[in-house]
């Protein structure tokens, strides 16, 4: 077969294995070549669909992926059960460590970081952290912690120098130095591809949010007594358990995707988009969450709020991502593999030829038995 839009000769399939081209053309809506309506790290999905884990654990098929969720939303209860209980402290020390422990396990689940665990996880999700502890002290030191962090029982009215700095230079300074440490990782050479540089970015968010939470709530975990009434906690738990991470760990890996993307000579304009995205939403995030406070709206509208810009974050990266491995999976060479995502036995290079996921999203271990066999049917290795 020969594919209408790189023109090479392929192995008859729904997608071109080599440039990840849809050859349908009944039906399908808009680009064939673009595939919008086909994500590349998870076929089944539209590009546009603010999905949280198909976005932010690109790496796992459609088993492990409803094993996360289930993960997640059992960690969601435990932080309600405690929070009815009046076990404060719990629900939030529950709330800071759930998604950051989750991308732990998916880390090690699909072997993201290959040989060298140690360097890979120091530099992100440690250094995340550390970074984490190093900024939130300081920006404590410049900021009255009271106000700073979300308190149900502070006062009303807007506080105009507090919201500079927490909806304004704060987020700005934070994206600056968040995805540093991944950025000097020393063995970054080995892990080439976006999809690394968003999981490393992610994990650094998650880190750094991790280590803001906890020096965040210090003085809450130390000095609220172990049971107390429920009250309006929920809110703050909601935030701390879900949209604070996903904001850090979104935006920080939007920036490292990006920076991925330079390194490998296409910088272009939906790169630097992403990195004007990722700042714009932590400052529409912070500031917007402060503002709404301040003018002691309903605390359901701080939430709402949150989800829209996660939200649309989630969607700029899918953008970033799709296109990305649209462009960097062609030259794959081709070999017999099993497809994560439809699990059919196929013959491809870049994408699979039956459900169109691109291979460069499959788990190490996937690639590595893929590697194996290229090798041994005498084909050059990929280049990097
Ligand atoms: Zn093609
Ligand atoms: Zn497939």
């Amino acid at each position: 077969m020969r594919c209408d839009h790189c023109t090479h000769d392929v192995p008859d399939g729904v997608f071109c294995t080599r440039c990840g081209a849809h050859q349908g053309t009944t039906e399908e809506i808009g680009d064939a070549k673009k595939r919008e309506h086909r994500y590349a790290a998870h076929p089944g999905e539209h590009v546009a669909q603010p999905s949280v884990f198909t976005t932010l654990f690109p790496h796992l098929g459609h088993h492990k992926i409803h094993e996360f969720r289930w993960a997640f939303f059992v960690g969601i209860a435990g932080v309600l059960v405690l929070w009815l209980a009046g076990l404060i402290t719990a629900a939030i020390l529950v709330s800071a460590f759930l998604v950051p422990v989750l991308y732990l396990i998916y880390l090690y689940e699909a072997q993201v970081y290959r040989d060298e665990p140690a360097i890979v996880l120091g530099f992100t999700i440690g250094g995340g952290i550390v970074v984490g502890i190093v900024v939130t002290v300081l920006e404590r030191l410049v900021y009255n912690p009271i106000q700073y962090m979300p308190n149900p029982l502070a006062g009303a009215g807007i506080n105009v120098g507090g919201l500079f700095l927490v909806g304004l230079l704060f987020p700005v300074i934070q994206e600056v130095l968040k995805p540093l440490p991944a950025f000097f990782l020393p063995n970054r050479a080995d892990f080439p591809e976006t999809v690394d540089g968003l999981v490393f970015g992610v994990a650094a968010g998650l880190g750094f949010s991790l280590a803001e939470t906890l020096i965040g709530f210090s003085s809450t975990l130390t000095s609220l007594p172990p049971h107390v009434p429920p009250g309006n906690w929920i809110y703050d738990l909601t935030t701390i358990a879900i949209f604070q991470p996903l904001l850090q760990g979104s935006a920080t890996g939007m920036i490292l995707a990006a920076i991925w993307r330079q390194r490998l000579g296409r910088l272009g304009g939906r790169e630097i988009g992403g990195v004007a995205m990722a700042v714009i939403a932590h400052i529409a995030f912070s500031g917007g969450s402060q503002l709404l406070k301040d003018s002691s709206v309903n605390q359901l509208f701080v939430l709402v709020w949150q989800a829209v810009v996660v939200g649309s974050l989630l969607i700029y990266i899918r953008y970033l991502l799709h296109h990305a491995l649209l462009e960097e999976a062609a030259h794959m060479g081709f070999a017999e593999t099993v497809c994560p995502s439809c699990h059919m036995h196929i013959y491809a290079s870049g994408f699979c030829p039956n459900c169109g996921m691109a291979l460069t999203a499959a788990p190490s271990a996937v690639k590595r038995s893929r590697s194996s066999r290229k090798e041994a049917s005498g084909t050059a290795p990929r280049k990097n």
